[in-house]
C-alpha cells in the first residue's frame, strides 16, 4: 500500500472526511477551503502528540485516535469556538493497514462526537508522531480568552479534576486497580470529553477561560498572568471523583487534581451574577475559587492559610531557576 493509496483508504475515504457545512473544499487538492459567514472569526490550533512522550508506545491505535482528537478539540471548548474542521499530520514507522484502520476508527468516533470535519494533512514516514490542527468559528470579538479575569469574579472549572493524571499509573502498567475503579480513570483518559457546549455557553458571560491541560495551579497560573489577576484556590472546593478518591485517598487525588495534567475540563472566570444561569445550564461547573488583586496562584486550605505547593505542573522545558 503506497502513500496514496493509505490517504485514500484510510483518510480520504472516512466518514469524517466527507464534507458538511462551512467545508468548501476538502482533502485531495493542494489546501482545503474553509468559509468564514461574515461576523465570524476563525479560532486554531494545533497539537503534537510525540509516542513515548505524550502516550505510551506501543499503545492501541483505535484509543489514540479517539484522544488525539479530543484533546485538540479542546482547545476549541476553550476558546467558545463552534468546531468546523481539522488536519492531521501523521508519521508512521510503517504503514501498517490493521493499525491504520483501528486509529481512523477512534479518530472518526471522536470527529462525529465533536462535529469536526477531516479537511486534509501530511503522511510521512518516521518515529510516530501526530499533528492536529483544529479549526472552529466564533462570532467576532466573542472568543473567551485568558486575558479579561476581573477582580471580585469567581475561579470556576467545568467538572472534576485529576482523572486524567490519576489515570495514569494505570495507563503506563505501573499500578493495577479493580475495574469500578480503572474504568473511569481510564475512559477519561483515553477519551476525554471536549466541553465544547460549556465553551460556546460561556460566551459573552465567563471573563476568561481556558483548558487544563497541565495541571490546575499551572494553568491558572496562566490566567493570572494575561490579567495580572491574582486566583485563590480552595482547596475544600475541588470536585474529585469517587474513582479518584479510592483509587489515590484524599491527600493524592488533591495533588492530581493541582497539579496533574490530562484532564481537558475548562476553568473559567465568572462575574458572580452569571454563575446562577451557568449552574442550571451546566450542572458539572463548580466554583473552586475567587479572583483577587495582585498576581500569582494561591492555594489556601479551610481556615484560608496559604497551603501552595512549589511543584506546578509539567513543562517540556522547565525554566531554569
Ligand atoms: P501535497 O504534496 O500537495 O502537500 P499530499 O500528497 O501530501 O499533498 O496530500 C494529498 C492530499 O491528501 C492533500 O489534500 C492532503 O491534505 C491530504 N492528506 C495527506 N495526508 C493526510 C492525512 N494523514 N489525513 C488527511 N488528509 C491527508
Ligand atoms: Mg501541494
Amino acid at each position: 500500500m503506497g502513500e496514496f493509496e493509505l490517504i485514500r483508504n484510510f483518510f480520504a475515504a472516512a466518514p469524517c472526511a466527507q464534507g458538511g457545512e462551512g467545508v468548501a473544499l476538502g482533502i485531495g487538492d493542494d489546501c482545503a477551503l474553509l468559509s468564514v459567514p461574515a461576523g465570524e472569526q476563525l479560532a486554531i490550533s494545533t497539537d503534537t502528540l510525540v509516542a513515548g512522550v505524550h502516550f505510551a508506545d506501543p499503545c492501541d491505535p483505535f484509543l489514540l485516535g479517539q484522544r488525539a482528537l479530543a484533546v485538540a478539540a479542546s482547545d476549541l471548548a476553550a476558546m467558545g469556538a463552534t468546531p468546523l474542521a481539522f488536519t492531521l499530520a501523521l508519521t508512521l514507522p510503517h504503514n501498517d493497514a490493521s493499525w491504520l484502520q483501528a486509529f481512523a476508527h477512534g479518530l472518526n468516533l471522536m470527529a462525529q462526537q465533536c462535529a469536526l470535519r477531516l479537511i486534509g494533512g501530511d503522511t510521512t514516514r518516521g518515529p510516530l508522531c501526530l499533528t492536529l490542527t483544529v479549526f472552529g468559528r466564533v462570532p467576532t470579538g466573542q472568543a473567551l480568552t485568558r486575558g479579561g479575569a476581573q477582580v471580585g469574579d469567581l475561579l470556576c472549572v467545568g467538572g472534576e479534576l485529576g482523572n486524567g493524571a490519576g489515570a495514569l499509573p494505570l495507563v503506563l502498567g505501573q499500578r493495577t486497580a479493580e475495574p469500578a475503579i480503572a474504568q473511569p480513570l481510564l475512559d477519561h483518559y483515553w477519551s476525554p470529553k471536549p466541553q465544547l457546549a460549556l465553551g460556546q455557553y460561556l460566551r459573552n458571560k465567563a471573563s476568561s477561560a481556558l483548558d487544563i491541560s497541565d495541571g490546575l495551579l499551572a494553568d491558572c497560573g496562566h490566567i493570572a498572568a494575561a490579567s495580572s489577576v491574582r486566583l485563590r484556590v480552595e482547596r475544600e472546593a475541588l470536585p474529585l471523583s469517587s474513582a479518584l478518591l479510592a483509587f489515590l485517598g484524599q491527600e493524592g487525588a488533591r495533588e492530581a487534581a493541582l497539579s496533574g495534567g490530562d484532564d481537558y475540563v475548562l476553568a473559567f472566570t465568572l462575574p458572580p451574577g452569571e454563575l446562577p444561569g451557568v449552574l442550571a445550564a451546566h450542572g458539572s461547573v463548580r466554583v473552586i475559587g475567587q479572583v483577587l488583586a495582585g498576581q500569582g496562584v494561591v492555594l489556601v486550605d479551610a481556615t484560608g492559610r496559604d497551603i501552595t505547593p512549589a511543584h506546578r505542573g509539567y513543562q517540556h522545558f522547565p525554566e531554569t531557576p
